[in-house]
C-alpha cells in the first residue's frame, strides 16, 4: 500500500483501528507511512505514549471535559489533528483545547458524518474565529462498501467532494493542505489530485470481505482466527470460534460470517456467544472433532478488538506474537 498509494505522489497515513497494535503501527511508519490516523482518544493516547508523533483523530470527537484533559495530554506528546464537522463542535474544540489544527470532514457519499461542501467554508470560518488552524478536509468512502460494484464511484466521489471543498475554502480565503480520502477499497483508486493523503486501515492485514471487493487478493488476507472443532456430525461442524471471537459482522453480499480456506465450500452460517456453526453438505472434506482450523473472519477490525494478541506464524512457524495494545480503547 505505501509504495501504490507513494507512486501516485500520495502519502499514507494508515488508520491503525485495523490493528491497534503499537508493532505494527511502527512497521507501517518504518515503510514511509507520514503518521497514523486514530478513531478514538483512547487509540490517540496510545499511540502517542508509544512515541508515535503525528497522530489525525479523524473523527468529529465531541470534546467533553474528560476527552479534553485527554486530549490536552496526547498534543503535548504528538503533533495532534482532530477531526470537525459542525461549527459548534468547532467551538467547543476551540474553548476546550485551544488552538489545535483541525481538518474539516466532507461527506463524499457515505451519508455518516460530514458536511456538504457548501458548508465547509462556515465551518472553516467558525473555526478560525475561535482560534482553531484549518490544515484541509477529509473524507471516507464508506459506501465503497455497499457492493462491490460500486467501488470505482466511491473512489470518483472522495475525489469529487474532496476538490469541491478545497475549492470552497480557497475562494474564501483559506489555503488548505490537505485533502485526506481513504477506505481500503478506493485507497489505490482515488489517491490522485486533488488528494493529499490517503488512511485506509483494514489493508493491513485483508479480510474476507476485501477480497469479494478486489481490495485485496484473497491469498494475501493475513488474519485469521485459529479454532478448534469441537464437535461434528450430522451435516455439522462446531468450532470454538462464536460471536465473542468472530464478532457478528455481515455483508448481504457474502455467504455466512467466515470460510475455512483448507476446505473450500465450507463457511460459518451460525454464531452463538462461544459456537461457530458450519454446515458440511455430503460429501465435502471436513475436518476431524480436535483439529485446529484457520478461518478467515468477514471484518479483520472487530475481531482485532476482541482479541488480546496476534500470533504471527510464518512458514507454519510462529516467530512473534504482537499485543493489541490499543485493545478497547473504543472511546
Ligand atoms: N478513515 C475513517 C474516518 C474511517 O472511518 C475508516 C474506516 O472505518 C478508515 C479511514 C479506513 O477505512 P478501511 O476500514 O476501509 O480501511
Amino acid at each position: 500500500m505505501q509504495r501504490l498509494v507513494g507512486d501516485r505522489g500520495v502519502t499514507l497515513r494508515p488508520h491503525a483501528k485495523t490493528h491497534k497494535s503499537i508493532a505494527v503501527g511502527r512497521m507501517q511508519l518504518a515503510a514511509g507511512a507520514v503518521g497514523l490516523t486514530v478513531g478514538t482518544v483512547g487509540e490517540a493516547e496510545v499511540f502517542a505514549r508509544a512515541g508515535v508523533e503525528d497522530l489525525f483523530l479523524a473523527y468529529p470527537v465531541w470534546a467533553s471535559d474528560e476527552k479534553s484533559v485527554r486530549l490536552r495530554d496526547v498534543a503535548a506528546r504528538a503533533r495532534l489533528r482532530i477531526g470537525v464537522d459542525s461549527v459548534i463542535g468547532a467551538r467547543r474544540l476551540a474553548s476546550e483545547l485551544g488552538p489545535v489544527e483541525v481538518v474539516i470532514e466532507v461527506d463524499s457519499g457515505e451519508h455518516r458524518t460530514g458536511a456538504h461542501a457548501r458548508d465547509v467554508l462556515e465551518i472553516a470560518s467558525a473555526a478560525t474565529d475561535a482560534g482553531l488552524q484549518v490544515v484541509g478536509v477529509f473524507t471516507h468512502g464508506g459506501h465503497s462498501y455497499d457492493a462491490p460494484d460500486l467501488v470505482a464511484a466511491a473512489a470518483d466521489d472522495e475525489v469529487s467532494h474532496l476538490a469541491a471543498a478545497f475549492d470552497v475554502l480557497r475562494e474564501g480565503g483559506f489555503d488548505p493542505s490537505i485533502a485526506s480520502a481513504g477506505s481500503t477499497p478506493t485507497a489505490i483508486l482515488s489517491a490522485r489530485s486533488p488528494v493529499t493523503e490517503e488512511r485506509p486501515g483494514t489493508y493491513v492485514f485483508g479480510d474476507r470481505q476485501q477480497a469479494a471487493l478486489g481490495g485485496i487478493r484473497a491469498e494475501d488476507v493475513a488474519l485469521f482466527v485459529a479454532a478448534t472443532v469441537v464437535g461434528n456430525g450430522e451435516g455439522r461442524l462446531v468450532l470454538d470460534c462464536g460471536a465473542k471471537t468472530m464478532s457478528k459482522d455481515r455483508m448481504p453480499w457474502i455467504e455466512g460470517f467466515g470460510a475455512l480456506p483448507a476446505y473450500p465450500g465450507l463457511a460459518i452460517a451460525g454464531l452463538y456467544d462461544y459456537h461457530a456453526v458450519v454446515p458440511v453438505p455430503p460429501g465435502t472434506d471436513a475436518p476431524a472433532i480436535g483439529e485446529v482450523v484457520a478461518v478467515i473472519p468477514n471484518h479483520a477490525c472487530p475481531v482485532v478488538n476482541l482479541a488480546d494478541r496476534i500470533t504471527v506464524v510464518l512458514d507454519g512457524r510462529v516467530v512473534d506474537e504482537w499485543t493489541v495494545d490499543a485493545r478497547g480503547r473504543n472511546a
